[in-house]
């Protein structure tokens, strides 16, 4: 289908972007990748009267690494996350998952960004910055604000985000050096989205976890923590008993609804073996 008419415009600096946004009253959305929003556009889910392309704005393509954070620029693109070396160290579970989006054209255009608002109730990045407590920082017409990711997402496709306001960067806390960690995703074939998927950290003391992470997505209308699971890891040494108490408590955690591609039943029972698999592949 064509796209419907809008006005384009394509500012060079982060404050024209947001006066451009501010100005259209809630009728005009950021363009970044282009790969969720222009099938919007042609499935007329979306309307607006401008796009506002970030591509100029070259502050929001860096990827920092220091001792406290991983800073993702909002338009840092997926190709970027899995070519940069650094992260492979820095941020493993983040890589482990960005290696189930999509396929690799879309992963050539797709950004960090996008993917956070436009909110996909299955997509790896939203699980990813709930499960490790992320930061995200966003500007609008107010000034800036920090974000927790736990109160980023509202409903599918719905954020906490204003209408004139753009994500600036996503801040995931540092990981430590030894931790523990898995990514579970299923998906009917490869590169599509997750049916259920569970990402998963966790630290060791004595041979006993600590500091225990544990997110899903795919089956709520937002990624969940879930942390009636977190609770059976804390303290407790990762081996057969404990991993199925884990995927117990993750199975009761979540209640599904039954939709065209599965039964909430079937992604409830889904759920557990994701973390069953995920805690599995942290443990050797
Ligand atoms: C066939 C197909 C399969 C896919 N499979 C997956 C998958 O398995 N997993 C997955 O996670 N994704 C998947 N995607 C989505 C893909 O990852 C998108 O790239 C991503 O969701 C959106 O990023 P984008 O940069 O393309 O954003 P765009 O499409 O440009 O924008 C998406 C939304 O975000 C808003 N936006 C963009 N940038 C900002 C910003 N900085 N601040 C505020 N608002 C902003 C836009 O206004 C729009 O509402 C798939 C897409 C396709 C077409």
């Amino acid at each position: 289908m064509k796209l419907p008419p809008f006005e384009y415009a394509c500012p060079s600096t982060l404050s024209e972007a947001v006066a451009l946004l501010a100005s259209h009253h809630g009728e005009a959305k950021p363009l970044a990748g282009g790969q969720s929003l222009v099938p919007m556009l042609a499935f007329r889910v979306a309307s607006p009267s401008l796009l506002v392309d970030l591509r100029k704005l070259s502050e929001l393509r860096q990827i920092r690494i220091t001792d406290d954070s991983v800073t993702l620029g909002a338009m840092v693109r997926w190709r970027e996350i899995l070519d940069d070396a650094r992260l492979r160290t820095a941020h493993p579970l983040l890589v482990v998952a960005v290696e189930h989006v999509a396929h690799y054209q879309i992963r050539n255009r797709g950004t960090v960004g996008g993917s956070i608002a436009h909110a996909d109730p299955a997509a790896e990045l939203p699980g990813i910055v709930v499960t490790c407590e992320a930061k995200i920082d966003v500007v609008g017409k107010a000034g800036t604000r920090t974000i927790d990711a736990a109160d980023f997402f509202r409903g599918p496709l719905i954020t906490a985000l204003e209408p004139d306001e753009i994500i600036t960067e996503v801040r995931l806390p540092a990981w430590s050096a030894r931790r523990r960690f898995g990514f579970q995703e299923f998906a009917r074939r490869r590169g599509d989205f997750a049916m259920a998927a569970a990402a998963l950290f966790y630290d060791e003391n004595n041979g006993n976890a600590y500091n225990a992470h544990v997110g899903v997505t795919g089956v709520a209308d937002w990624p969940l923590r879930l942390t009636a699971v977190e609770g059976v890891l804390d303290g407790a040494t990762i081996n057969e008993a404990t991993i199925a108490r884990a995927e117990a408590a993750a199975t009761a955690a979540v209640d599904p609804p039954d939709d065209i591609h599965a039964s909430g039943a079937y992604r409830k029972a889904l759920v557990g073996v994701m973390v069953e698999r995920a805690l599995k592949s942290a443990a050797v």
